[in-house]
């Protein structure tokens, strides 16, 4: 397994971890399996979408905050980041794709993000390679 480090700019940001996933990937022989993607942390998340039109990560990340409304009347966690932690597990933690001879097997217009919900921070994200 590996564990990567990343720092957020922003309270809400989606930052794409595409090429760290693959890095993974390059001492696995091109064997088939799955990668594992999992987010550790309550207020971030880990997704799959569009990684060509920036475009896409901006509506997706203004419809969150539209939807999960950062201060909301009748939260009671003392953090204030009741937000954050709801817009995570709508999210959720972690995904997996499969992996054939060596290769991520993404859609061409797909690309994995580390989805920030209470930055800018210090986050990490682990990596486990699964061969079949
Ligand atoms: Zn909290």
């Amino acid at each position: 397994m590996q564990t990567f480090t990343l720092l957020s700019r922003q309270r809400n940001q989606m930052i794409e971890i595409t090429d760290q996933v693959r890095e993974c990937l390059a001492g696995t022989g091109n064997r088939d399996g799955t990668v594992f993607v999992y987010c550790p942390h309550t207020t971030a998340a880990i997704t799959i979408n569009e990684a060509y039109d920036p475009a896409v990560v901006h509506d997706m990340l203004l419809w969150l905050q539209r939807a999960v409304p950062h201060k909301q009347e009748g939260f009671r966690h003392d953090e204030g980041n009741s937000d954050a932690h709801i817009k995570a597990s709508l999210v959720g933690s972690s995904v997996t794709v499969l992996v054939e001879k060596g290769e991520l097997m993404l859609g061409r217009w797909q690309g994995l993000f580390f989805c920030e919900f209470d930055g800018p921070r210090q986050r990490t994200f682990q990596v486990q390679w699964l061969p079949a």
